[in-house]
């Protein structure tokens, strides 16, 4: 249950920001990585979704986002994600910003979204670097091809590959700028991420965590909250609406 403080700073906070990460869709069935049921065919996620996996077995990666994508497209967004999507509704200055490419944020009714690792259901050809939707389910062929003939991969940040610097920079100016912060479901660990409530507190926000257990950034946060994203972000609501 999160403590008095943090209802009130939540209450009051006049630049909020949320950062999520897998842990927030997990109670919507979106397996994390570093649960078992994030395993396919006994490949390691971090075998797969890199440049040089791709480059190596293209047809391979995109199987495995064709899975996952088919596991993704029929899952609802949960509590958590609708209690962050009436939060932005209600505040003037309010940034999401998640490590997830699976869309629910959005499905769950989120506006504006810095999505830091990219999207699912993006493409981009790797000759011209156009990015567009692509929804086929399953995909016709794999690997899909653009139409000038070239291949196209997941609009997604691989592990090694650098963030797109133009949504680093907005995702920076929010954590700065902020005096509320939210870090949700995520190990923080993967970095640029994990350093951004860090320069939150630094710059005297307010900085709260919600995870089923401890992480790296537990000792340095203003409230610790271990338990399910959503049934803590449940109570949170109930509690800011002054039930
Ligand atoms: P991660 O490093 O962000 O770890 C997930 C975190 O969520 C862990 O700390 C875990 O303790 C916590 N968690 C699990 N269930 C929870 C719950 N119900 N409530 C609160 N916390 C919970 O993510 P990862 O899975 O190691 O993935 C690394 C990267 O891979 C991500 O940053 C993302 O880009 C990508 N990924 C995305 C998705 C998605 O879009 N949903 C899923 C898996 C991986």
């Amino acid at each position: 249950m999160p403590n008095i403080l943090t209802i009130n700073k939540l209450k009051n906070a006049k630049r909020v920001v949320i950062l999520t990460g897998a842990g927030i869709s997990a109670e919507s069935g979106v397996p994390t990585f570093r649960g078992e049921d994030g395993l396919w065919r006994n490949y390691n996620p971090h075998e797969l979704a890199t440049p040089e996996a791709f480059e190596r077995d293209p047809r391979l990666v995109w199987e495995w986002y064709n899975w996952r994508r088919e596991i993704i497209h029929p899952l609802e967004p949960n509590k958590g994600h609708r209690f962050i999507a009436e939060l932005e509704r209600n505040t003037s200055c309010f940034t999401l910003i998640t490590q997830n490419v699976d869309g629910l944020h959005q499905k769950g009714g989120s506006k504006n979204c810095v999505e830091l690792h990219g999207n699912i259901w993006r493409v981009r050809c790797v000759k011209e670097g156009r990015v567009f939707g692509l929804l086929d389910l399953p995909l016709k062929d794999i690997p899909p091809l653009c139409g000038c003939g070239s291949i196209l991969r997941p609009d997604v940040v691989w592990f090694g590959e650098s963030l797109d610097p133009e949504v680093m920079s907005k995702a920076y100016n929010a954590v700065r700028d902020c005096d509320f912060m939210m870090v949700i479901g995520t190990s923080a660990v993967v970095q640029p991420a994990g350093s951004l409530p860090l320069i939150a507190k630094e710059n005297g926000a307010y900085v709260v965590e919600i995870n089923i257990e401890k992480t790296p950034i537990s000792g340095i946060v203003d409230e610790s909250l271990i338990g399910k994203a959503g049934e803590i972000l449940g109570k949170l609501y109930h509690e800011i609406q002054g039930h």
